[in-house]
């Protein structure tokens, strides 16, 4: 493997589908459990009240017209082809059945998709509507994942983010996935203030181990308003400097299954009311930080993938 090399989503997409595939994000009205008071109010604590679809057209246009108009600029900006229908902000399947059956079916309308992916919580996930999902993959021949919001395994640190679940919840939602034959992309942040490298080593390692498929990493937004964005002001939480996040993401590749797909090396934050994003760089720029990293010291995704498959017994030779 060449310093530098991470599995690129783009470039999977394109062996996988034979060409570039677009993402059509769908906005809805929604909330998450963890905020209307079933797991807990106020959410994760650095939440903004978006749910993560700030870069979605407004949840009051409908799903159909949503996606007519993102596929209309992708097709005029880029001359796209094929499209992924990705339901995005907030919890997608908290909702009651019937409801995400309706919301599925208007989406899975839209000519020239080749895939679905549906953002949720580890603990939204649910047999009856992976079930429905897979009647989905029948009929309409689509690839279909499950995009899990788990942002760390360490469970001290979830509960002092206030994700109202904990690694549990994530374990059971991807063998869930998984006997349904989906494929799982996780969502990691390597910047907790709570966590450290052994951290970042275990991210890495738990899901290599449970054979996920995708990962997005993103590092820590801080929003003013939200619980997050009061401690920091307080100074009661820091960040770590650009220089550690960048050996974090190095170290995180370096344990990383060669096989799983990248889908994100790092995220945008939100547009308003930011106290901390992305060290105050684009996001562009930090990601050309960390590739460039890596090709210096020699790095590349996989390098210590050695650790599974009973590494202490692996090399003892067989009796006779
Ligand atoms: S799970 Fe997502 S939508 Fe729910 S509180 Fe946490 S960040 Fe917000």
């Amino acid at each position: 493997m060449k310093p530098g090399y991470y599995n690129r989503y783009s470039e999977h997409l394109v062996k996988k589908f034979g060409q570039k595939v677009y993402k059509l994000p769908v906005n809805l009205p929604g909330t998450c459990p963890n905020r209307d008071g079933r797991l807990g109010m106020g959410g994760c604590i650095f939440c903004d009240n978006q749910g993560s679809g700030f870069d979605c057209l407004p949840n009051t246009v409908s799903i159909r017209e949503q996606l007519e108009a993102n596929k209309l600029f992708f097709c005029k900006r880029f001359n796209a082809r094929k499209f992924i229908v990705y339901f995005q902000a907030y919890t997608n399947t908290y909702l009651q059945l019937d409801r995400f059956k309706a919301n599925i079916s208007e989406a899975v309308g839209v000519d020239d998709l080749v895939g679905l992916s549906v953002s949720t919580r580890p603990d939204c996930v649910n047999d009856r509507y992976l079930d429905f999902l897979s009647e989905i993959r029948e009929r309409y021949g689509l690839d279909i994942n499950i995009e899990l919001g788990l942002q760390t395994v360490n469970y001290h640190t979830l509960h002092r983010i206030n994700r109202g679940h904990t690694l549990a919840e994530f374990i059971d939602a991807v063998l869930r996935i998984k006997k349904h034959d989906f494929a799982t992309c996780a969502h990691l942040i390597l910047n907790l203030p709570w966590d450290v490298m052994d951290d970042v080593r275990e991210n890495a390692k738990l899901l290599s181990a449970l054979g996920i498929e995708y990962v997005k990493l993103h590092s820590l937004y801080v929003v003013r308003g939200t619980v997050l964005g009061d401690m920091y002001e307080k100074g009661e939480v820091g960040i770590i400097s650009l220089d550690d996040y960048v050996l974090r993401v190095a170290e995180f590749l370096k344990c990383l299954d060669p096989d799983m797909v990248i889908q994100r090396l790092v995220g945008k934050g939100p547009r308003a009311d930011l106290l901390f994003s992305n060290w105050g760089l684009s996001w562009w720029l930090v990601k050309q930080r960390i590739e460039d990293y890596l090709v210096k010291n020699g790095i590349y995704q996989g390098l210590q993938f050695d650790y599974l498959d009973g590494k202490a017994v692996r090399f003892l030779p067989d009796a006779d």
